[in-house]
């Protein structure tokens, strides 16, 4: 990390949290701080909800453990906008959010240019998926 400098101060303005995730093989989730940072209380909140969106009913934060409800009702839009090529992607079928809850995750590339994609948001909407 940069410890000196106008870096440094710029850095230590960030309200932002940085974090090592890993599936064990039982599908839980398992955060790490990276050295250095901390998960803010802030964004413990976001993070329980991202984590039921994706699938998750426990994840291991630093300081405590949190069994989450699964609700597989609760799915919608995702959304994404390629910051590379433009492309808008969303989605909001019962494929695509079963491959979602398998993986654990959202796509993490663009299927038009492959580099990486931001986090997807969602749009909640009350549907059913069908197991
Ligand atoms: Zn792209």
């Amino acid at each position: 990390m940069i410890s000196g400098g106008p870096a440094a101060m710029q850095l230590g303005r960030v309200r932002a949290s940085l974090l090592d995730f890993y599936i064990t093989e039982s599908d839980e989730l398992i955060v790490e701080a990276v050295s250095g940072s901390s998960l803010r209380e802030e964004h413990v909140e976001i993070l329980v909800d991202w984590a039921r969106t994706v699938g998750y009913e426990r994840i291991w934060l630093p300081d405590q453990v949190v069994d989450i409800e699964a609700d597989p009702a609760i799915v919608g839009v995702a959304k994404v906008n390629c910051r590379t090529c433009g492309a808008r992607w969303e989605d909001s079928s019962t494929d695509f959010w079963l491959k979602v809850r398998d993986n654990g995750f959202f796509p993490a590339s663009c299927p038009a240019c492959g580099d990486s994609l931001p986090e997807m948001t969602v749009e909640a909407e009350q549907a059913r998926l069908t197991h």
